[in-house]
């Protein structure tokens, strides 16, 4: 059966994607995935989502942004695709052993923050380790946190947590910097950030909720403890995007290419959310691109009748 639109990737900017396809009319066919939701479902209390005065649940919020798209015909598959093929036309998306055919494919494969691979990091997750200080950060109102990485955006995070947290300790491997001179030496100039530099972390200390890091010096390893409640992971992001590899364009860091109008290398194939996002990565932002491609795609539908 040939589709309209496929969309790969069910969290915010797939189904965002799939509600305006649908109301257009066009009959999505998203395969969300089997672990559908993407980093929202990680993510307790949204507070930042407008039209949620209240603030939402993560896994509530994409849960609503699912049955929204199905109520107006988007047909969803919590299937991974293993291959695509847009070489082909129409357009080939493979999953398990079924192949779809799309007039158009819209790729909304997601990013996932890196994580250290500690297994006391994946017990912890979401009970004082996390990757989102926008999200969390609220929550350390007079606490002391750590943040660890040593780039821009670990910068950016310890001086944002520090209009909540009473101390930010920054944990870095190395005793330089990778961070751009300007974000560097704002957060040297504030002075409720400390500096572990040099410094691994070796575990995440805590039951049933975080409450120290183990830091082992990478010179003398020389083990010591740092008392804190929450630990932010800022060590960088990798896009989902290992199935369009060689396929569509994308940068060095592996973010999908596109024009404004979220088009891809291949016109029919549209890219948006955190896959072709390396600066915002929010769930309104991944919306909001999912939104344009959506529009984009039933307009190149449109044109190419
Ligand atoms: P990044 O520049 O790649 O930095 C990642 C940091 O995490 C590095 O310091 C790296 O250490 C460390 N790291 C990586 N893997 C690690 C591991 N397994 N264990 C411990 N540490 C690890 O990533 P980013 O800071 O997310 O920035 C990504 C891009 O977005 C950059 O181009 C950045 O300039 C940009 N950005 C810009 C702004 C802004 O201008 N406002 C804000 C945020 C991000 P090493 O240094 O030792 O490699």
């Amino acid at each position: 059966m040939e589709h309209e639109v496929i969309i790969i990737g069910g969290g915010p900017a797939g189904y965002t994607a799939a509600i305006y396809a649908a109301r257009a009319n066009l009959k999505p066919l998203v395969l969300a995935g089997y672990a559908a939701g993407g980093q929202l479902m990680t993510t307790t209390e949204v507070e930042n989502f407008p039209g949620y005065p209240e603030g939402v649940n993560g896994p509530d919020l994409v849960e609503n942004m699912r049955k929204q798209a199905e109520r107006f015909g988007a047909q969803i598959l919590f299937k991974d695709v293993t291959k695509v093929d847009f070489a082909k036309k129409p357009f080939e998306v493979t999953f398990e052993d079924t192949v779809a055919h799309g007039k158009t494919v819209i790729v909304a494969t997601g990013a996932a923050p890196r994580k250290l691979g500690l297994p006391s990091e994946s017990r912890l997750w979401g009970r004082g380790v996390t990757s989102c200080a926008t999200c969390d950060g609220a929550f350390y109102k007079g606490k002391d946190v750590a943040v660890t990485g040593g780039g821009d955006s670990a910068m950016e995070e310890a001086n944002f947590l520090t209009r909540f947290a009473s101390k930010v300790t920054v944990v870095h491997r190395r005793l330089e910097l990778r961070a751009s001179k300007i974000m560097a030496d704002r957060a040297r100039k504030n002075p409720k950030i400390a500096w572990q530099l040099g410094k691994v972390i070796d575990e995440v200390l805590g039951d049933p909720k975080v409450s120290g890091l183990r830091l082992k010096d990478t010179k003398t390893g020389a083990m010591s403890d740092l008392n804190v409640d929450g630990l932010f992971l800022a060590i960088g992001h990798i896009p989902n995007s290992s199935l369009v590899k060689s396929v569509l364009k994308m940068d060095e860091e592996g973010y999908v290419l596109t024009s404004p109008k979220m088009e891809t290398s291949i016109p029919g194939v549209f890219a948006c959310g955190d896959v072709v996002d390396r600066t915002f990565r929010q769930a309104i932002t991944a919306a909001g691109s999912g939104c344009q491609a959506a529009i984009s795609a039933e307009r190149y539908l449109e044109a190419n009748a």
